[in-house]
């Protein structure tokens, strides 16, 4: 092989390895994004206007709950398709359970 075609695939390699450090580094912010709104309570300011404001549920999508359990103004929801719940007190609070 020449000099040439073998600095050209060092080359390449190391663009390979950059790309790929960058691409790790894009999975881990997103998983460290996405962590604290799978915990119990935890919910993001977006996932509760989503849910208080529009009645969405911000995990799937869908727009149709089971009514559970209701004390004064707070209720708990269970979303029918994916089956997240929530306790909600439109339109102030909303935190997983
Ligand atoms: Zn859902």
């Amino acid at each position: 092989m020449s000099e040439e075609l073998l600095k050209l695939i060092d080359d390449t390699l190391a663009q390979l390895k950059a790309m790929q450090m960058v691409l790790m580094e894009v999975a881990r912010i997103t998983a460290a994004e996405k962590k604290p709104a799978q915990g119990k309570g935890l919910i993001t300011l977006q996932e509760k206007q989503i849910l208080l404001e529009h009645q969405i549920c911000p995990d799937c999508g869908s727009t149709t709950f089971y009514v559970g359990p209701k004390g004064g103004q707070l209720e708990n929801i269970k979303c029918v398709k994916c089956g997240s719940k929530f306790n909600i007190c439109p339109p102030f609070f909303a935190e997983r359970i």
